[in-house]
């Protein structure tokens, strides 16, 4: 991938007008050129007025946000691609309301939809994505800013399982989930599918891990009866528990129990990319050109 606009004043002159935005769309969604997303045929038409491609084949027309996150969206694209560049490079990420401020957007309704419609996008992209090799998981309570009883959580939290990569004892590909409780059956319908075959999970002894084992899976939790250090033995995702935690609080002041699955994975989904910053934005606007937008209603269920 090309190294998208780094600055503010490159990304400024770079997206200075709809057709800007637009064109950048184009070129992301189809790379080799216009290709009719009915019959394959790469040769349009466009109408400039509807701003729609017509197949010079099929006659079939389609915008290039059509089936995408900007899916009908009545904002400026230029107000989607400053949220999106924002949200990408600050490291913590960026409250709604600023964003909302900034952005001179007139609902808070419409700035937190705008942002769960960017982070459904983000969750779709890393769903594609498996933990292998040494991996290391715990669970932990997040949401609310009520601190409560140590190690059993408080009302307006969640319990989230986090699991995270030890290559070589530095982190690698992170994932977290939220999960009701932690049962066997609880974790295993929530992680299954989010690692390899050939894994070995280190854990701080909880069983409940154990009903990922299966086939050539190993389970290695720390003996801490043996003295075993969990901080030493975990490290990685004992990090990402407190970046997390410290994120949740310190960027969006608490997050709802109903939403938190969505900021979990905008968190991993910036962690995962963090050392291809300057490819952020393009990264994230092609995550939402491939990820059908998600509604208020389906958001509100
Ligand atoms: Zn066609």
């Amino acid at each position: 991938m090309q190294q998208g606009a780094t600055n503010l004043i490159v990304f400024q002159d770079k997206y200075s007008t709809e057709e800007a935005c637009r064109e950048h769309l184009f070129c992301l969604r189809w790379p080799s050129g216009y290709t009719c997303p009915r019959c394959g045929h790469n040769k349009y038409s466009y109408h400039s007025t509807r701003r729609l491609y017509q197949c010079k084949s099929c006659k079939y027309q389609v915008s290039v946000t059509a089936g995408t996150v900007f899916h009908r969206t009545r904002i400026p694209l230029r107000k989607w691609f400053w949220m999106i560049f924002l949200m990408g490079r600050q490291k913590n990420g960026i409250s709604m309301l600023s964003l909302k401020r900034m952005l001179e957007i007139k609902s808070y309704k419409t700035i937190w939809l705008m942002g769960h419609k960017i982070r459904h996008a983000m969750a779709h992209r890393d769903s594609y994505y498996k933990l292998a090799g040494l991996v290391e998981m715990d669970d932990t309570y997040i949401g609310s800013k009520k601190s409560g009883i140590r190690g059993r959580g408080a009302r307006g939290k969640s319990k989230v399982v986090v699991a995270v990569e030890n290559i070589k004892n530095k982190p690698g590909y992170a994932k977290m989930e939220r999960v009701e409780n932690l049962k066997g059956k609880t974790i295993s319908c929530a992680f299954d599918n989010h690692l390899e075959g050939e894994t070995v999970l280190r854990t701080d002894s909880c069983r409940s891990y154990n009903a990922l084992i299966s086939g050539q899976r190993k389970h290695q939790p720390v003996n801490v009866s043996a003295g075993e250090d969990p901080l030493f033995f975990l490290p990685w995702v004992h990090m990402l528990i407190s970046n997390v935690k410290s994120n949740i609080i310190g960027t969006y002041h608490g997050v709802s129990i109903k939403h938190i699955a969505r900021y979990l994975s905008e968190f991993c989904y910036r962690f995962n990319r963090r050392f291809w910053e300057n490819q952020m934005f393009d990264r994230i606007l092609n995550a939402c050109l491939n990820c059908k937008t998600i509604t208020f209603t389906e958001l509100s269920q």
